[in-house]
């Protein structure tokens, strides 16, 4: 009997430990059960097979993208859409970090209290939109013609992206079997979205920021009388223009983009001012778009003795730019000096309706003031009157600036074209980038011609 007794009391011992742990456990899953999802050490999430429970991705037009079906990851089946958007989607190993493959991996597994993961068994998919517009990557990766760089354009009011591309690319569908082992430099950077992570030597993109620095701390930069004899003479070496413009004004010199000039104003500005004016419009420091720290770009003056403080006047020197940070400062151009962040993730809802991921009211910075901005935005109105041409860019009204990055004697200049459109109703910043493509005006420039055209019939 008394054996039964003690037997008893063992196993209520025993149901109560296990209630108990039962009682943690749950508590702790409730508590921690993303986290433990989401861990490194699951291997459903982490391994190969992680993008099987992946949900669908589309553009800000409904357009599939990418999708799981039986296991197996899908995408659009144009072959150029599918390279136009590989470094936004990112790939199934994670190699392009910056994709929402991995930035977004919590959201497309939706991750939910009741089902866990995603499964097809809980029938609550999610999808995730961008806002971007698929088949105007497309039209930009075309333009690129085959050339490394990157393409960017977006709504400077909303900051939506509606164009992100970079370039050199792969088809995901097709990957190449050398693009880890070719030694050509044929996938050089086709991990890296250039337009987040890409950093370049700006050249004469640059001289909107001289402009800027000339603008906020000489009075009479307006009205000046300037000559270019095809070269300025600095204290300690000579700064070499493309060609002897002559007398000219500011916004003359602006127009040609006249290195003398633009040598001599930066070293009357003095780097102090200069290096400080790059940093308020945001240049030199890192942002965050959909998750991504965007690379930070370098203005460092403190050391430039005269001729090179007139070289970095004109974007050379040791001047590093990435591509997105200047499309955000086009945009406070146009809009009033305040930037609107730029992000292309729109969001990411389960099919039962859950919102995983809603983005925010983007945040928004002062970069400029009143004064200096409507001063900048009609110096770049008047080179593209001037001297591109409006007739490359039939009814956009565009504000910009070419940039030819001289990157050593060996190889040819990065491109480079940055602006905007004046037109109230079509509020669009842009960047392009061409690695070694030559001149801005003859290589980026019709990138973004191209690009804005057929944007313009549909936007
Ligand atoms: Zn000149």
């Amino acid at each position: 009997m008394r054996i039964t007794i003690n037997r008893s009391k063992m196993l209520y011992l025993l149901v109560l430990a296990f209630m108990g742990g039962l009682c943690i456990l749950l508590v702790s899953l409730f508590v921690n059960g993303k986290t433990y999802a989401m861990h490194t050490a699951n291997r459903h999430l982490h391994g190969a097979s992680a993008v099987d429970s992946f949900g669908s991705i589309e553009d800000r037009n409904g357009l599939l993208l990418a999708d799981t079906k039986n296991g197996k990851r899908v995408y659009n089946n144009d072959s150029t859409i599918r390279r136009a958007m590989l470094q936004t989607i990112g790939d199934t190993s994670f190699f392009i970090s910056s994709g929402v493959h991995n930035t977004f991996k919590s959201e497309l597994t939706g991750f939910n209290m009741i089902w866990g993961i995603n499964t097809a068994a809980s029938g609550a998919k999610s999808n995730l939109k961008l806002t971007l517009d698929a088949k105007l990557c497309k039209t930009a990766l075309n333009a690129l013609e085959g050339q490394k760089g990157a393409v960017g354009v977006y709504n400077y009011k909303t900051g939506e992206i509606i164009v992100m591309v970079s370039s050199p690319t792969y088809d995901i569908q097709n990957k190449p079997y050398d693009i880890d082992t070719d030694k050509t430099g044929t996938y050089d950077g086709v991990y890296l979205n250039k337009l987040l992570s890409g950093l370049y030597v700006p050249g004469s993109v640059f001289k909107t920021v001289t402009a800027a620095a000339a603008i906020d701390n000489i009075p009479d930069i307006l009205t000046r009388k300037f000559n270019c004899s095809g070269q300025y003479k600095a204290a300690d070496g000579i700064i070499k223009c493309m060609k002897e413009h002559g007398n000219l004004n500011f916004e003359q010199a602006l127009n040609v983009s006249c290195n003398s000039v633009f040598a001599q104003v930066a070293i009357e500005v003095g780097a102090e001012k200069l290096q400080k004016t790059a940093q308020q419009l945001g240049l030199t420091e890192s942002f965050t778009v959909d998750r991504v720290n965007t690379a930070k770009g370098s203005v460092e003056l403190s050391e430039a003795g005269q001729a090179s403080l007139g070289w970095a006047g004109i974007g050379q020197y040791t001047l590093v730019l990435n591509p997105v940070s200047i499309m955000r400062y086009m945009g406070a151009i146009a809009n009033d000096g305040k930037a609107v962040n730029p992000f292309f993730v729109d969001k990411v809802v389960q099919t039962d309706g859950t919102v995983l991921y809603k983005s925010g009211s983007p945040d928004t910075k002062k970069l400029l003031n009143v004064t200096t901005t409507n001063t900048l935005k009609s110096l770049m109105r008047s080179n593209v009157k001037n001297n591109y041409g409006d007739s490359r860019f039939k009814g956009l009204e565009l504000c910009a600036k070419t940039g030819t990055a001289e990157v050593g004697e060996e190889k040819s200049p990065h491109a480079w074209f940055a602006g905007f459109s004046q037109r109230d109703d079509f509020p669009y910043a842009f960047v392009c980038v061409v690695e070694n493509g030559g001149s801005g005006i003859g290589t980026a420039a019709p990138v973004i011609a191209r690009v804005l055209k057929e944007m313009d019939k549909t936007y």
